[in-house]
């Protein structure tokens, strides 16, 4: 007997239009894609209940003959490749043909659409796939879809839906990577009658700020790289504001939001020792490349895609991050949205009667970078951040007021145009970490030698561990031979102290199996973990010269204002901003 039966075209198409259409959001995302490719310069998304009852968009682009509103609603038919080559030279939204007939399978839709050179255009009602009525109508130039009661006739996939709030989110998450991609079309975003964006024509900037807030305006720093094979460009967010959560994370490619784990990673590189683990930078980068290079044909969301050269667009993407954080670092609050915007006021200075030292930034320093950098040696970069240095220590001399302390725990600066305040524990951690990072490339730590060797018993997971680190942690200044299960320690750094020796290296040992989900290089781990085990507390007092050394051993570092997990080290408080108090 016979068994296998082709199924109805009814069936096969709620089937394909499962892959494609996931919740109301999915739908929101092909409609505006489709409202892209057709050129429009403004849409509207009009919502309700969460796109369940409604999702409608209205554009002003090309609008459809009677018969193509008619055709489009067949799977695979698409106006935007004829054969399989097309594939290889993607520049619209769309291409597979399966969005409207897959949304018109699992909803009643409504079509009203015009040709621009047309009087009349063509009214359309679908019910679960099939056409119940055509007509003329009197509508405006361009397509207005409205896609009522999603998955009515799939009740299995409606009652998987979230609530409203989480599948407003997902819609809301659609529009944004679209306005983000698009800030030279007009947008609009209205939920149940409440208008909850309303974006004019922009450049990126501003559309990014539009979309998430003024607050944005100050935290976004610029990023633009050039290459042969790709044209990046685009904004990251300065460390500090980085969060919890992840959200901001936005990539662009032609003009179209993708997600490529690979290429995440370097931003997350470029970002380590200044976030603290498990916080996440915004990134708005626009990536441009010979469409020819990719392949974004491998997920049928269109989401992920594959470049040609992955492993270059990473190190692009890395560097020209950390070139712009490295401008960003050099001095502490160079604000990028203003020049000359140094906190140290430039024009109170200037008519003191000192030479006004002259800061270079060099566009091309790039402070992670440690092949060239090397804080006693004196290469070009170095010079820049002498000159940094010297800039605030001619201020000690002659303006900057004796230190003091607050509460043990700050060490206040009082300067022409304000006070400055210092978190003395995590100052002390840059300047042992970056001490250490040094050490470690250089493997010149500085021992002392105990006068009984210490002796720490370990797991042999632990054991295995150290034997790792063994050359790391010489360099570092720790000397020790591995017996049996235990690690004798003849002598360590000059800063540890011996009554914290095993403290310091079961912190080393944590952080070396910390499980992170970003991979932090092994070196920096333990400068880390000895940066701050070492560091001094946020209850010791301090003397005055300790003070000033402290602060000036801080603006030798090459990162002064953040310390290894990113947390700042410096506040300013500016006389203007004192007056607003009294
Ligand atoms: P694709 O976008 O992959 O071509 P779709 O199923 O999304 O497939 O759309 C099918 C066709 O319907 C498109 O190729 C296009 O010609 C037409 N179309 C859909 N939406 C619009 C619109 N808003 N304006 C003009 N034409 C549209
Ligand atoms: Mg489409």
């Amino acid at each position: 007997m016979d068994i296998i039966k082709i199924l109805p075209k009814h069936v096969s198409n709620q089937i394909a239009a499962g892959e494609v259409i996931q919740r109301p959001a999915s739908a929101v995302k092909e409609m505006l894609e489709n409202s892209l490719d057709a050129g429009c310069t403004e849409i509207k998304l009009l919502i309700k209940n969460a796109g369940k009852k409604l999702i409608q968009v209205v554009d002003n682009g090309c609008g459809m003959s009677k018969s193509d509103a008619r055709k489009c609603f067949i799977r695979h038919a698409t106006s935007k490749i004829e054969n399989a080559e097309d594939l290889f030279n993607i520049t619209s939204m769309g291409f597979r043909g399966e969005a409207m007939s897959s949304i018109a399978a699992i909803s009643q839709v409504e079509i009203n659409t015009k040709l621009t050179d047309q009087q009349t255009g063509t009214y359309l009602r679908i019910e679960g796939g099939k056409i119940e009525e055509v007509k003329e109508s009197s509508t405006t130039d361009g397509t207005s879809i409205k896609v009522k009661n999603i998955f009515y006739n799939v009740p299995a996939r409606r009652n998987f839906l979230k609530s409203d709030n989480v599948e407003m989110r997902h819609i809301t998450e659609e529009f944004t990577r679209i306005a983000l991609a698009n800030p030279n079309i007009k947008m609009q975003l209205v939920n149940d009658n409440k208008e909850l964006y309303h974006l004019p024509i922009s450049n990126f900037k501003k559309r990014i700020i539009n979309l998430f807030g003024n607050k944005k305006n100050e935290s976004l720093v610029p990023i633009s790289e050039k290459t042969s094979i790709i044209e990046l460009n685009g904004f990251i967010g300065k460390p500090e504001t980085a969060k919890k959560t992840r959200g901001e994370q936005y990539f662009f490619v032609n003009g179209r939001f993708i997600k490529n784990h690979y290429l995440q990673h370097a931003v997350f590189k470029a970002f380590e020792d200044l976030i603290p683990t498990k916080y996440f930078p915004s990134q708005f980068i626009n990536l441009k490349i010979d469409p020819k290079l990719i392949d974004i044909n491998i997920h049928p969301t269109k989401h992920e895609i594959k470049f040609e050269d992955e492993k270059a667009i990473y190190s692009i993407i890395k560097s020209s991050i950390k070139r712009s954080l490295g401008m960003y670092n050099i001095v502490p609050s160079l604000d990028f949205s203003q020049e000359n915007a140094f906190e140290l006021d430039f024009k109170n200075i200037e008519n003191t009667n000192f030479k006004q030292p002259t800061i270079k930034i060099d566009k091309n320093y790039n402070p992670f970078n440690h092949k060239k950098i090397d804080s006693d040696s004196s290469t070009k970069n170095n010079l820049d951040l002498k000159d940094n240095t010297l800039f605030d220590s001619d201020i000690l001399d002659n303006n900057i007021s004796i230190p003091f302390q607050i509460s043990n725990q700050f060490i206040a600066i009082s300067y022409k145009n304000g006070i400055k305040i210092i978190h003395q524990r995590r100052a002390h951690k840059r300047i042992l970490f970056e001490y250490y990072t040094n050490s470690l490339k250089k493997g010149n730590g500085k021992s002392q030698h105990l006068l009984f060797p210490k002796s720490i018993e370990l797991s042999l997971k632990e054991i295995n561990l150290i034997e790792n680190l063994k050359k790391d942690l010489n360099s570092l200044g720790f000397i020790f031979k591995l017996k049996n299960q235990n690690m004798e320690i003849y002598a360590v750094p000059t800063e540890c102290r011996e009554e914290n020796i095993k403290e310091i290296i079961e912190d080393i040992l944590n952080q070396a199996q910390s499980n992170l989900e970003i991979e932090v290089n092994q070196t920096k781990k333990i400068a880390k973990s000895l940066a701050k085990s070492l560091a001094i507390s946020n209850s010791k007092m301090l003397k005055t010269e300790e003070m000033s050394s402290l602060y000036n051993e801080l603006l030798k570092c090459k990162v002064s204002n953040l310390c290894p997990n990113g947390k700042s080290i410096i506040k300013n408080f500016k006389i203007d901003d004192l007056k607003k108090y009294f």
